[in-house]
């Protein structure tokens, strides 16, 4: 007879699947309700003409070592690869592409006067940039959002033509909507010691060497493989198909009615607040050209908001970015992957493969004709705005309450789960001999 469950996680992205494997290894008795067919939520797999690849997250973030460690864990640790080191590029609202100054932190510069940052701010936006260095160190101080502290420490312009683009790319949200605090953590003490946002940048860099990001050989989506295949052999039961309506401290309903009772529930998605409305979508090309072969606008581009003609937030040159792929494709064969938020969802999926063409022959400065076209695959995420608020008595992990990415999602599932691990299990008494 099965053992009644300890905890039910509902949700079965990276966050619930980290929760449950945790709570497994601390001898619970796990079940996971995963509301689609598959695991894995936002990292996902699909094959574009004939190559499979990240439908979702790419890459994570190598600070703190939190996803490399659990990579390890799992037994992925020879897989984990560093992305070509030639860096990205920036699309500015005005004006041709410029490289992303290479040091910095969400598009801060580390170096106002560096070259690449006049390129991208204009001398005068480097020069307003500079002057961080000769406000006092309480400018900024008490700015909670990103926007804010970077608009008083550097000006407007490196807010727009830097960090909005940055920041816009990997949080899918105005900086002038984020803290602080939660995006860049230690930014703002950093500045409180270093006495500039320039000199807190340049500490937190030295703190946290290396490349910004790592991925996987063959795809992040390998990650949510290994992790169902360790959940399966430490016996956590797994449901797909299990949408839960509702949750409660012990009890969880699902769509069909049926009512499953845990000890505690976990909740690893922003249940009830998801916008179908609002997405990002992912329009990925397979094209044939050689003008591409040398890379010309390095791993890819940020798009400044308002760039006329652009309809793209950001281009990935996938196949540039990552050797491991380059090498799996014929000669002249590359993977280019375009981001939009809420645009072409709503499109016939050639309209948007031709708004993406073209967006990708603009934005890397090589013509593209549509039969170079080898492939293409629209993905539809859907953007969630309001994270959960907690319900008394569920625990919570995930993107909701841990701001987003992998780094930041597997380190607080972990967090979580081991409180929820000791809240489960009595304390044992120290024997004394
Ligand atoms: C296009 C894109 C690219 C990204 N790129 C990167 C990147 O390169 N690097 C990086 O670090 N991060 C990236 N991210 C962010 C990263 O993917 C997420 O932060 C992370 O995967 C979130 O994991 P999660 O488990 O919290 O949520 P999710 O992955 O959203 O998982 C939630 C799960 O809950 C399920 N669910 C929803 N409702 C219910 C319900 N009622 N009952 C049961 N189950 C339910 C969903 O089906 C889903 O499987 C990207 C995100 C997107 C969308």
């Amino acid at each position: 007879m099965n053992r009644p469950d300890d905890v039910i996680v509902v949700g079965g992205g990276i966050a619930g699947l980290v929760a449950a494997r945790e709570l497994a290894i601390g001898g619970l008795a796990v079940t996971v309700c995963e509301a689609s067919e598959s695991l894995g939520g936002r990292v996902a797999r699909h094959t574009v003409a004939g190559i499979d690849l990240d439908a979702g997250a790419e890459s994570f973030a190598t600070r703190g070592d939190t996803v490399a460690d659990f990579l390890t864990e799992l037994g992925l640790g020879q897989a984990i690869v560093s992305p070509n080191q030639v860096g990205a590029w920036l699309k500015p609202a005005q004006g041709p592409a410029v490289p992303m100054p290479a040091t910095g932190l969400l598009g801060i510069p580390a170096t106002p006067l560096a070259r690449g940052v006049i390129a991208a701010t204009g001398l005068l936006g480097a020069l307003r940039a500079q002057a961080d260095v000769i406000l006092p160190r309480r400018v900024g101080a008490t700015s909670t959002t990103l926007a804010e502290l970077v608009r008083v420490r550097m000006g407007q312009r490196v807010l727009d033509r830097l960090v909005a683009p940055v920041v816009t790319g990997i949080h899918s949200r105005n900086p002038d909507t984020l803290d602080a605090d939660v995006v860049a953590p230690g930014l703002r003490t950093a500045l409180a010691d270093a006495g500039s946002l320039s000199g807190a940048v340049r500490s937190l860099r030295q703190s946290t060497p290396g490349s910004a990001v790592g991925g996987l050989r063959g795809g992040m989506y390998l990650l949510v493989e290994a992790l169902h295949a360790d959940l399966l052999a430490r016996g956590v039961r797994i449901r797909t198909h299990a949408r839960a309506t509702g949750v409660t401290a012990r009890q969880v309903t699902l769509a069909t009615g049926e009512q499953l009772a845990a000890r505690a529930v976990v909740l690893a998605t922003p249940l009830g607040s998801e916008s179908t409305d609002v997405s990002i979508v992912i329009a990925t090309l397979v094209v044939d050209s050689a003008g591409l072969d040398d890379a010309p606008r390095g791993t890819g581009l940020l798009v400044a908001a308002g760039t006329p003609g652009i309809r793209a937030k950001a281009l990935t040159h996938a196949s540039a970015k990552w050797p491991w792929l380059a090498a799996t494709l014929p000669a002249h064969r590359h993977v280019l992957r375009l981001s939009y938020n809420n645009t072409g969802n709503n499109l016939p999926e050639a309209a948007l493969a031709d708004i993406a063409r073209v967006d990708a022959e603009n934005l890397l400065g090589v013509p593209l004709a549509a039969q170079d076209v080898h492939g293409f695959a629209r993905v539809v995420w859907p953007i969630r705005h309001d994270p959960v608020a907690r319900r008394d008595g569920v625990w919570q992990v995930g993107e909701g309450v841990a701001s987003t990415g992998l780094a930041a999602v597997i380190s607080q599932a972990r967090t979580e789960s081991e409180s929820v691990r000791r809240a489960l299990t009595p304390r044992q008494e120290k024997i004394e001999p």
